[in-house]
């Protein structure tokens, strides 16, 4: 399809970062790309149908970006997941493991009223640890999770795999 083609044309790979032997992939030229970046944002739109979710959650920060110009472009609200430490409420957490260590990710607990449809997106899926962290938050916290979606999953990392049963949609798969 046209989006997948359009991620992949600003789409950087950024050896040995943030450490040694990993290839990052950078997407600061998507977001850079006005023309682009509508599409993309109106290609997620397109698929999940405008009516089909309340609410958008993004994830600390690159899923800021893509959650507001959803929200924006459907006429919904935003709601942040953070990292620890950041919200000033009541919030609940969820930690998932990282290759060394742990993170923790938290939620407001009144962020969603009950039933609240929510789309979850995020920049990159790869091992999908943030994700599963993401989604057992919003349910936690009364939100229906409609959706999770990104620009860019990475395949062999098996994040898809990890979420099962529950949807994943990637623009782009490599
Ligand atoms: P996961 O928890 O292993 O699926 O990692 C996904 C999270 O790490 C997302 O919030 C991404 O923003 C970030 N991430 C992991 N790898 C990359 C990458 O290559 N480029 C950009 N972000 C990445």
């Amino acid at each position: 399809p046209v989006t997948a083609q359009l991620v992949a044309s600003r789409v950087l790979d950024v050896p040995d970062f943030p450490k040694s032997g990993v290839i990052f992939k950078d997407l600061t030229p998507l977001f850079a790309d006005g023309a682009v970046f509508r599409e993309v944002i109106d290609g997620i739109v397109a698929h999940y149908g405008r009516d089909s979710f309340d609410v958008v959650v993004g994830i600390e920060a690159r899923g800021f970006v893509i959650a507001a110009a959803i929200a924006y472009a459907t006429g919904v609200g935003v709601v942040p997941v953070r990292k620890a430490g950041k919200l000033p409420r009541p919030a609940f957490n969820a930690s998932y493991a990282l290759e060394y260590g742990e993170a923790v990710l938290e939620v407001h607990e009144d962020a969603f009223a009950a039933g609240q449809r929510v789309l979850v997106v995020d920049d990159v899926l790869a091992t999908g640890g943030t994700a599963a962290a993401t989604l057992d938050l919003v349910s936690r916290a009364g939100g229906t999770v409609v959706g999770f979606t990104v620009l860019l999953e990475l395949s062999f990392l098996a994040g898809r795999d990890r979420l099962a049963p529950r949807p994943v949609h990637a623009l782009l798969t490599v």
